[in-house]
């Protein structure tokens, strides 16, 4: 253990990042960890190390933070109540000549979270912003979900009020890509009910929780059965979550598997060409590529 922890601090990344160059003048855009301390960036903590404030979303949690890192910094409260004010005085400050860190409460900034609008007033001001990438819940859901699509659409939180969820999912049912929701505990169990009520239930839906945390838990099923595994243990409603739902069936895929059943049917009755004559007659699908089919069906 003793020996792992020295080589740690030995290893040439950390000389890395204090090597390169980091401009006066410039707001970092920094990621911190959603639940495990340890998934901060050896940047990340080279940058806080050397900013002259940190703005942050919550100064409490944030002054938490930088004291399990060994770091105290004067903090600036920059929270969606007052994102368009703290951006005049951060403003100030960085054409003064200061670096200020931009973080907010867990994860990625700016993502279901403060600080959009800080960013884009000190991009507006030609001021320069270095992002510092790091822990998403979004992404690091996706990457242990096993769901496989190049796409995803990110929703973030869906709305409170019954009415207004149903409309935005209704608007969501023709979506191809993998769709990302975030969801408080305390409405896991009305948002799984209304995904299962919205989409077909033979979609997929993943629920990632309590990421990186001790915990963590990934689940996958369909949304069929969604609510019945929240309502079979109450820990299984606690905790953050990030929701996965599979994106809607697409017209190939569902013609491929209707060519597929009526393949199927016939080959049980009659030989292999004439299953595969007949399947591209009633599909329209080409004729070769169904009898190939055929004959591996066939073995
Ligand atoms: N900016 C953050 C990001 O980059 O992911 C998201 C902030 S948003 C206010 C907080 C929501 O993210 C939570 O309600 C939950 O849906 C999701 N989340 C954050 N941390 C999580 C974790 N450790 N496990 C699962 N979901 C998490």
């Amino acid at each position: 253990m003793t020996d792992q922890a020295t080589s740690i601090a030995t290893l040439p990344v950390l000389g890395e990042a204090a090597n390169q160059t980091y401009p006066i003048a410039t707001l970092y855009v920094v990621a911190t960890p959603i639940g495990n301390v340890a998934d901060i960036s050896v940047r990340a903590l080279h940058v806080l190390s050397l900013v002259n404030a940190v703005a942050c979303e919550d100064t409490r949690n944030t002054a938490q933070l930088l004291t399990r890192f060994g770091l105290n910094k004067p903090l600036i409260a920059a929270h969606q109540h007052n994102e368009r004010e703290a951006a005049e005085s951060l403003i100030a400050r960085l054409q003064a000549g200061e670096r200020i860190a931009l973080v907010s409460d867990a994860g990625t900034p700016a993502v279901s979270d403060p600080g959009a609008r800080i960013v884009d007033a000190v991009r507006a001001a030609g001021l320069r912003v270095m992002p510092l990438p790091g822990a998403s819940a979004a992404v690091t859901a996706l990457s242990a979900s096993g769901l496989v699509n190049d796409q995803f659409h990110f929703v973030g939180f869906l709305p409170s009020k019954a009415k207004q969820r149903e409309t935005t999912l209704q608007q969501l049912r023709t979506v191809a890509a993998t769709m990302v929701f975030y969801e408080a505990p305390h409405r896991i169990v009305e948002c799984a009910e209304a995904l299962a009520a919205a989409f077909e239930p033979t979609r997929q839906v993943v629920f990632a929780r309590e990421l990186t945390k001790l915990f963590e838990e990934i689940h996958r099923c369909p949304l069929s059965e969604a609510a019945q595994w929240l309502a079979a243990d109450a820990h299984r409603q606690k905790g953050e979550f990030v929701v996965l739902v599979e994106g809607a069936p697409q017209a190939s895929d569902a013609e491929d598997a209707e060519a597929e059943r009526i393949l199927n049917i016939l080959l049980a009755e009659l030989p292999v060409k004439q299953a595969a004559a007949l399947t591209a007659q009633i599909t329209g699908k080409k004729k070769n590529a169904l009898y190939d089919r055929a004959l591996q069906i066939k073995g």
